[in-house]
């Protein structure tokens, strides 16, 4: 597999701060901000700073310490919104993952009971 990073998405851009963002958390290795269309009360998207298009390209290619350091940031978001009654993480991929953004990121969805995954 492939992967080929577009530096002009709209994540990459909020990276280098052309775009807004509504920051929940940030570290040397991610970000995490709100999503602009959320889902449920809590909906954050954790990314990478690091150039990669999905969970698979994160998984393969990216250091121990970029991996371990996202993970952190999962962490921290959990516990800034307090998502203690549960959540659900999210990666899309691709086509058929219903990707929109081809930069790796983890959707954090809670604060409200969710229904069961999968609807499609
Ligand atoms: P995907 O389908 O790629 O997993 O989800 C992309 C997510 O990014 C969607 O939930 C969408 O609402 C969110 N999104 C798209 N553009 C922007 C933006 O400019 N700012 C923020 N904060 N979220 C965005």
């Amino acid at each position: 597999m492939q992967f080929d990073y577009d530096d002009q998405n709209i994540f990459a851009k909020i990276l280098r701060g052309e775009i807004p963002n509504k920051t929940v958390y940030e570290s040397d290795h991610a970000l995490a901000f709100e999503d602009i269309q959320p889902q449920a009360p809590v909906h954050v998207l954790v990314i990478p700073k690091g150039a990669y298009v999905s969970l698979d390209h994160f998984a393969r290619d990216a250091s121990p310490e970029e991996q371990v350091g996202f993970m952190q940031a999962v962490a921290e978001v959990c516990r800034i919104t307090g998502v203690d009654d549960g959540f659900r993480a999210i990666a899309n991929a691709r086509t058929h993952g219903v990707q929109d953004v081809p930069h790796f990121h983890l959707h954090i969805i809670g604060g409200r009971q969710l229904g069961r995954m999968l609807q499609g």
